[in-house]
């Protein structure tokens, strides 16, 4: 198989092109490298009608055989790391370390993800009736990831969806279509026709998706702005929905913190694939007691990270993903230049070709300047001063979003103390971005509805369904 040339979609089992394409951009260099299919609505129909039509007998399916399924393309994705990483950064812009550690957790996610299985509970078994609640698939899942870690929130969504007995039609970022269509074509013959379909296409292509009388469910993980759009758009067919939303993640630093391991792994809390996390760290408040060693600490780390070509063995920092995210992040570089704010670090312009932005890092900025209040997505970290545990937990509080934060401290009472008073859907002590495939994941308040991961994150793949029988009075 060639990985840098001819991209299908797969729909009904079939590799098939459209009869328009779209250019994919190198980040880096601001190269169109690959063509890609670009659905329109007949494609569309197509694979929805594909997937209804696999729908009754891969709902069928034993979980034990679709488990096996599951399985066997977590392995070929784990057999294809080498070439799927490579391709991955082309298209993402992420350095070579990071795409192979998301390729290989991909995979190694589904292989233990698949191990999962659906309850059934016995609600009554009494001598006029037996009762048990069971979790059934809910139809044809259409599948809708961001562009920032695009094979890991593939995965997360077909991967439960598959199992828990759904068919899936995917849709990647048109930013980041190319890994998730060389999937595809890898995994193909492992599947029944029309379980599984991925469609390429633009942005025209989501909002047809969440409209669509022949979904049943949508999931999507992206901003918390194209999240509303995408319920109002479902709820003429009342689809249920997973919404996995945007972030404005607070850490919390405390006076007992240790300065100089806490600001290397606050570091990479916050700038991890260029700051383009839900979960990244984008706003740090830092006690005042350590507030200027923790800052000459970090600005120091930070001066001796290298940003480059993800391709280059060395890059640590690659590019922004894209031209929107670029211009958004340079956007709030220039109000918060325009504010006079001080910058520690970065701010200004680097020269071209690529979505370059240099590490920057901004002193104390006020509460209610936009590089607090807004979620950043990039390389540009706020640090705040605070003095009182409780103003700040209300700071942290006061965001219309709650999907993650952390705590830094050896005080590890009071720092779970604080963690319990977090309006977020997961709280970190003393580290951050971790994740497991038995633990759930989303978020609180406007960071999305529903979970993703662990046994929860299953079951938003099903109807809950009690089966009631009125017992016979035994034949005499
Ligand atoms: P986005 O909302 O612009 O796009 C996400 C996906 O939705 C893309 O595939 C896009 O093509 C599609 N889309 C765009 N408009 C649509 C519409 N009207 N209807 C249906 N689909 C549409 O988000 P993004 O810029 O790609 O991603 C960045 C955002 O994602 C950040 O806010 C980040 O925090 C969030 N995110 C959240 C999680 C999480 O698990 N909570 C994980 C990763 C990223």
């Amino acid at each position: 198989m060639d990985f840098n040339a001819d991209y299908t979609m797969l729909v009904d089992g079939k590799l098939l092109q459209a009869a328009a394409h779209f250019a994919v951009i190198n980040p880096a260099s601001e190269e169109a490298f690959a063509q890609v299919p670009d659905a329109g609505c007949e494609d569309l129909d197509q694979a929805v009608a594909a997937a209804r039509r696999a729908f009754p007998a891969w709902a069928a399916t034993p979980i034990s055989e679709r488990r096996r399924v599951v399985k066997a393309i977590a392995q070929t994705i784990l057999d294809n790391v080498e070439p799927l990483h490579r391709l991955l950064t082309r298209e993402q812009g992420k350095p070579l370390s990071e795409a192979k550690i998301e390729v290989a957790g991909a995979g190694q996610w589904l292989t233990a993800f698949a191990d999962l299985d659906l309850p059934v509970a016995v609600k009554e078994d009494s001598e006029e009736r037996f009762a048990e609640t069971r979790h059934i698939p809910i139809g044809v899942v259409g599948a809708i990831p961001a562009w920032n870690v695009p094979i890991m929130l593939a995965v997360f969504k077909f991967g439960p969806a598959l199992l828990a007995g759904n068919t899936v039609v995917l849709k990647p970022s048109p930013y980041t279509p190319l890994t998730t269509l060389k999937i595809g074509e890898l995994v193909q013959h492992l599947l029944p026709p029309g379980v599984f379909n991925i469609i390429s296409g633009g942005d025209h292509l989501g909002p047809m998706m969440t409209g669509h009388p022949g979904l049943d469910k949508i999931s999507f993980t992206g901003s918390t702005a194209t999240g509303r759009r995408v319920m109002a758009s479902a709820a003429p067919t009342l689809k249920r929905l997973t919404l996995e939303l945007g972030g404005n993640d607070a850490a919390i630093v405390m006076p007992d913190v240790d300065v100089e391991q806490a600001a290397q792994q606050l570091f990479w809390s916050a700038f991890f694939n260029n700051g383009q996390i839900c979960v990244a760290v984008k706003r740090l408040y830092v006690h005042s007691d350590v507030y200027e060693p923790f800052k000459v600490a970090l600005v120091d780390y930070a001066r001796t990270v290298i940003i480059g070509d993800g391709q280059q063995a060395e890059t640590q920092l690659g590019p922004l993903c894209n031209r929107a995210q670029f211009e958004r992040v340079l956007g709030l570089i220039n109000d918060a230049r325009e504010n006079r704010y001080t910058f520690l670090l970065g701010g200004e312009r680097m020269p071209g070709p690529g979505y370059f932005v240099p590490v920057t890092l901004i002193d104390n900025p006020p509460e209610d300047s936009r590089i607090v209040q807004e979620e950043q997505f990039g390389p540009v970290l706020p640090l705040i001063r605070f003095d009182d545990f409780d103003e700040v937990i209300d700071r942290v509080n006061a965001s219309e979003l709650g999907l993650g934060a952390s705590v830094w401290g050896r005080d590890e009472d009071q720092a779970w103390a604080i963690a319990e008073r977090i309006v977020s859907g997961a709280v970190w002590i003393n580290e951050s971005l971790y994740m497991a495939p038995t633990m759930s994941f989303g978020g609180a308040k406007q960071s999305g509805i529903g979970v993703e991961g662990g046994l929860e994150g299953l079951l938003e793949y099903t109807t809950s369904q009690t089966i009631m029988r009125r017992k016979l009075p035994s034949a005499a």
